[in-house]
């Protein structure tokens, strides 16, 4: 902090906040002793004990301020939500330049029926929800970089959107690499082509095996001494740069749906959890939530975990039609762990049972089958003409069970979290449509594509990835 703190700022509200806030550390959920700031955390990705970093603190927005959200822009609650992270790390009109930039497209909330709601986080250049994270965490990186004059390689692991948001954010810098690497048979063509066409400082790899596999050498590369001279530095949703800007849109939807400020249900298509994570970090600081769904294709094991107590990750994942959700031992699962009180390690190894009574009262988790999720498709289409993806449709079947399950409520918002072009084929299949292609994925099918194939072994990544060296 520059300047002393006044003791009349201290008074006032607002200003009292930010003195507070400038000084939250981040701190690993596997107890590493050293605390770091929002810059260190967002450069490094993953704690040197391979924990998930989290805020000491998690600042509160009160209720009348909230209630002020719904006159606002994207950007502008954007920088509410995301500023008391920040500090004085970034000055204002930096940070909300890179607010308004990153957020240039629109975010629909989508009456479906009632006071129920699809919030369609589609409409980024990659049309995933991956952009929200992505771009701004681009943006803070190369300012933080290029403060140091360094250069740094992202190195990230997808299930068929985190790559291609992520090539795409970090496009044409010159002090940033990216290699993505992708389960070669488990993610659409128009996914890989979202990354494998862009070539320059793009570098995809199509890995012999599941996402769960990419991830697990991603991990063993952050922790490999021999590669520190590459700066690595992760994009997966371990990174907090990519959680705080998933708490935003949560805080944008319940402006829009719940004017009168009444507590909302969302109902969150979850595969790592990232996504959930930002709206229990929303939930955290203060915004009303009556209850979040935990929706999981067939990779149950948080909804298992949730009924029993017992956490069982699936090995090897299940290939279902939301193929960004196949993931058995998702790795946010750490930090939601911690929230409720517990501990777990990046193996999945629980050392402490988080509260399972405020965890259950505050989330309701439900696994959707792949015929329930096409079902839904089908449904949301004929009733509503709703256009849903399959992440989105588990999603949607969530919040319907749990309404037929736990009452009637409203407003509800179901996120979607992928345009339905990305997965045509299933589409024209179930409803027969073919889905209009967004402008932004308009070219794709005829560039040429670029990429290489790896066996799921560590020693390939390796010696891939010392040719950066
Ligand atoms: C990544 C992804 C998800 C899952 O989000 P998590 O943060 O990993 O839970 C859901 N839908 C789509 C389209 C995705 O790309």
């Amino acid at each position: 902090m520059q300047s002393p703190i006044q003791p009349e700022a201290l008074k006032t509200g607002r200003d009292s906040i930010i003195l507070t806030m400038s000084l939250i550390k981040f701190f690993s959920t596997n107890g590493h002793p050293e605390h770091v700031d929002f810059r260190r955390a967002l450069l490094v990705g993953q704690a040197p004990d391979k924990g998930l970093y989290m805020p000491e603190e998690i600042p509160k927005i009160p209720l009348s301020r909230l209630m002020e959200f719904s006159r606002m822009s994207y950007p502008e609650i954007a920088y509410e939500v995301i500023k008391p992270y920040l500090g004085d790390l970034v000055p204002d009109d930096a940070l909300r330049g890179m607010l308004a930039d990153a957020y240039n497209y629109d975010v629909p909330v989508q009456k479906v029926f009632d006071e129920k709601y699809v919030l369609r986080l589609d409409r980024g250049p990659t049309c995933s929800f991956k952009d929200f994270a992505a771009r701004l965490m681009g943006r803070l990186m190369q300012y933080f970089l290029k403060q140091d004059g360094k250069s740094i390689l992202i190195l990230t692991a997808t299930s068929g959107d985190t790559g291609s948001a992520v090539a795409h954010a970090f496009y044409g810098l010159d002090n940033i690499k990216v290699v993505v690497l992708f389960p070669e048979n488990e993610v659409t063509e128009r996914q890989r082509r979202q990354m494998t066409t862009l070539g320059k400082n793009v570098f995809p790899l199509a890995v012999v095996g599941k996402f769960d596999d990419c991830q697990a050498l991603v991990k063993q590369a952050f922790v490999d001494r021999d590669l520190a001279g590459l700066n690595l530095s992760s994009a997966n949703s371990i990174n907090i740069g990519r959680l705080l800007p998933q708490a935003v849109y949560y805080f944008y939807a319940f402006s829009r749906a719940s004017p009168s400020g009444k507590e909302a249900v969302f109902s969150v298509p979850s595969g790592n959890f990232g996504d959930l994570m930002g709206g229990l970090i929303a939930l955290k600081m203060g915004l009303p939530v009556h209850r979040f769904i935990a929706a999981t294709n067939e990779n149950d094991e948080f909804p298992n975990f949730v009924r029993t107590g017992i956490y069982e990750p699936i090995r090897p994942s299940k290939n279902c039609i939301s193929n960004a959700m196949n993931v058995g031992h998702p790795s946010n699962l750490a930090r939601l762990f911690y929230l409720y009180g517990g501990c777990m390690d990046e193996t999945g190894h629980v050392s402490r049972q988080p509260d399972m009574e405020l965890l259950r009262r505050e989330l309701y988790a439900v696994s959707v089958t792949d015929a329930e999720t096409r079902q839904t498709i089908k449904e949301a289409y004929q009733k509503y003409g709703t256009l849903l993806e399959p992440h989105g449709a588990v999603g949607f079947a969530g919040l319907m069970k749990y309404l037929a399950e736990c009452g009637e409520w409203s407003p509800c918002i179901s996120l979607e979290t992928a345009d339905p072009a990305k997965f045509p084929d299933e589409i024209v299949r179930l409803v027969g449509v073919n889905p209009p292609l967004p402008a932004a994925m308009a070219r794709l099918d005829e560039q040429e594509e670029h990429f290489e194939n790896i066996p799921g072994k560590y020693d390939s990544l390796k010696d891939y990835l010392k040719r950066f060296t």
